[in-house]
């Protein structure tokens, strides 16, 4: 175990790597890395960690696991935080996650809409939603995003909801595959859903392997893990 203060320094140091990264990326294709929002992926990782985070200027954390998110939302709930749901939505807990994600960005159902509209309903502020695009060939598996051509009646759907505002798109990019191929196309994707949803200006890609990629194809937000905080204790 590392001493609070070694910790802290340990991710000092790789957070600085990986704002460095982000602003060479940027610089390469002539971007403001200050349009670019980092979300740190805190999964797996202790609260004491999100503490340390916010103290170094992070702003943003997403999580992937609802009870793991919930309870480390309420610890952490004095450092003002915006904190992203990114992991695979059940409908049950969905009004949940509503309860204190400002922003879900694994929206990739029809059925997920009205229990998130239920739990932002609570809230003070509507939640930003981005609808989760599955860059997998159409013969695989779809584990989690939704099939591109269902984007559009998602899209209609979440724009009807009175709480959850319509942000744009998320991906994650297929395992064994190019990351700038998969990458170009979740930007064709997102100027198509531009055309009806012109607020939709948000794209969340990239992660610690392929933040480059994601950045190069036009991503407002990277939702970065093991790069900040180390590997994690075990694999989902
Ligand atoms: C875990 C996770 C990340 C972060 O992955 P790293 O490779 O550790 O940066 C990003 N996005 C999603 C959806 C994740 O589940």
């Amino acid at each position: 175990m590392s001493t609070p203060s070694g910790r802290r320094e340990e991710i000092a140091t790789r957070l600085a790597r990986v704002r460095a990264r982000i602003a060479a990326a940027c610089a390469e294709v002539d971007r403001d890395p200050g349009q670019v929002r980092l979300v740190v992926v805190t999964k797996f990782f202790p609260a004491s960690d999100v503490r340390l985070l916010a103290e170094l200027g992070v702003t943003d954390v997403g999580e992937n696991r609802h009870q793991e998110a919930e309870q480390k939302a309420a610890e952490c709930a004095d450092l003002g935080l915006r904190w992203h749901f990114i992991g695979g939505l059940q409908s049950n807990k969905a009004a949940a996650v509503a309860g204190y994600a400002h922003v879900v960005q694994s929206l990739d159902r029809r059925k997920l809409v009205a229990p998130l509209e239920r739990g932002a309903a609570t809230r003070p502020e509507a939640i930003d939603c981005l609808l989760q695009v599955s860059l997998d060939p159409p013969e695989a598996d779809h584990r989690f995003g939704a099939p591109p051509s269902e984007l559009p009646e998602l899209a209609a759907a979440v724009e009807a909801a009175a709480h959850l505002r319509l942000r744009g798109l998320m991906a994650v990019a297929p395992l064994d595959s190019d990351p700038a191929e998969a990458f170009s196309r979740l930007a064709a994707h997102h100027r198509e859903l531009l055309i009806d949803h012109p607020e939709a200006t948000w794209l969340s890609a990239g992660m610690s392997g392929d933040l480059e990629h994601a950045l190069r194809a036009g991503a407002t937000h990277v939702r970065i893990g093991s790069a900040v905080l180390g590997s994690r204790p075990r694999v989902k």
